[in-house]
């Protein structure tokens, strides 16, 4: 694991949301994304080294959706980034973390990603994420 790549944060209303973020940063987001496969749209804001990811849902089937029929707004996922996403997936599912998905994925920002069960690591879900080059 390199580094905390982005903190993914989850909202009702993206547009308020980036506005909000927009004054604590005092930057805009320099990339707002639609990720058909999840169902949702983000927005990114660069932090220094990492990067705050804004989720909302665009469909009622998104994850994101779900976890705010559950929970409020807040933080919803810690993204890791690795140089070798399938090597890391073997490796922590061998020492007995659920993978959340078999093979890596595209994600939003130019990413392969996959989620670490969030029952299997502390209540938090885990992402990794892996640079398309
Ligand atoms: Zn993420």
């Amino acid at each position: 694991m390199k580094k905390i790549e982005h903190i993914g944060i989850a909202v009702h209303d993206l547009e308020q949301s980036e506005e909000l973020f927009s004054k604590i940063l005092n930057k805009k987001p320099y990339k707002k994304e639609k990720v058909d496969s999840e169902d949702v749209v983000t927005s990114f804001f660069k932090t220094g080294p990492n990067k705050i990811e804004l989720l909302a849902a665009t469909s009622p089937n998104s994850a994101i959706a779900k976890f705010l029929s559950k929970n409020k707004e807040g933080i919803h996922h810690i993204a890791f980034e690795v140089t070798d996403i399938s090597k890391e997936m073997k490796r922590l599912k061998k020492e007995g973390f659920t993978i959340l998905n078999d093979k890596p994925k595209k994600g939003a920002d130019n990413k392969l990603v996959c989620f670490v069960h969030p029952k299997s690591a502390n209540g938090v879900l885990i992402e990794l994420c892996q640079e398309i080059k």
